[in-house]
């Protein structure tokens, strides 16, 4: 179990929003670990908005740019290592994944965007579909908007939030690839974050550092994911 203070002060953790073991209970622990031994199951691949399935669970989705790692995300809070693909070729899938956790809720891939060198062609790209996935999904939780610890939130990335914002759909920033960083880049990789989200209304707070790699924050997503689910 790696903890927040390998990386930094309790004082500048708190501050700086950094989600930590301290944020939950070990009740929480105990029924998320459960939440996310129930099989996970891939269920349909929706390409028109007709396609969207009919059920009373609550569903919580999955989005970022392309190659920020999602599809190894889902993998590795799902435990299941084929799950979601993951792919050298980036920018090709555009339809929206939903996949069953036990009987309790979906979790629901949406595409990656902003493959296409022009910023404003890839939100183009990023298809309607997704849009109206966004703006009509009543059973929609909350939307965990992944970035690559690396670049941290980039012009496209607040472009996309602008229509999460619009659409009032909740989201929660998650770090990708945070083994990636250096140890004294994280503060600022932080600040820069927390600054982006503190003008975004349907943002909330927090960021949660994660890596696949080295499972690093997986046991918090699950945690933060049940939260959501359990109301
Ligand atoms: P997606 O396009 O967002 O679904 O991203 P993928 O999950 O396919 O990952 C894109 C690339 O990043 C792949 O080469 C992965 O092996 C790599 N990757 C994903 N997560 C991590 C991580 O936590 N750490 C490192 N170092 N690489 C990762």
């Amino acid at each position: 179990m790696v903890k927040h203070k390998k990386y930094l002060q309790e004082e500048t953790r708190k501050e700086l929003g950094f989600i930590d073991y301290s944020d939950f209970t070990e009740d929480e622990f105990a029924d998320a670990r459960l939440a996310f031994a129930a099989d996970s199951k891939f269920c349909l691949s929706v390409v028109a908005n007709d396609g969207f399935p009919t059920h009373k669970k609550k569903e919580i989705a999955f989005a970022g740019r392309s190659n920020v790692g999602k599809s190894s995300l889902i993998n590795s809070v799902t435990n299941v290592s084929g799950l979601a693909r993951v792919s050298n070729t980036p920018g090709r899938t555009q339809m929206i994944n939903f996949f069953s956790q036990g009987e309790t809720f979906f979790i629901v891939d949406l595409p990656g965007f902003g493959y296409a060198k022009a910023s404003k062609e890839s939100i183009k790209q990023w298809s309607q579909l997704t849009k109206d996935y966004l703006l009509g999904r009543k059973e929609l939780e909350t939307v965990f908007f992944l970035i690559d610890s690396r670049h941290g939130i980039k012009e496209i990335d607040e472009n996309i939030m602008e229509i999460l914002d619009k659409s009032a759909v909740s989201y929660q920033i998650i770090l990708t690839k945070f083994d990636k960083i250096k140890k004294n880049e994280i503060e600022n990789l932080l600040l820069r974050t927390n600054e982006k989200i503190s003008r975004r209304p349907a943002a909330r707070p927090g960021i949660l550092a994660t890596s696949s790699k080295d499972k690093f924050g997986i046991d918090l997503l699950k945690c933060l994911i049940y939260r959501i689910i359990k109301y």
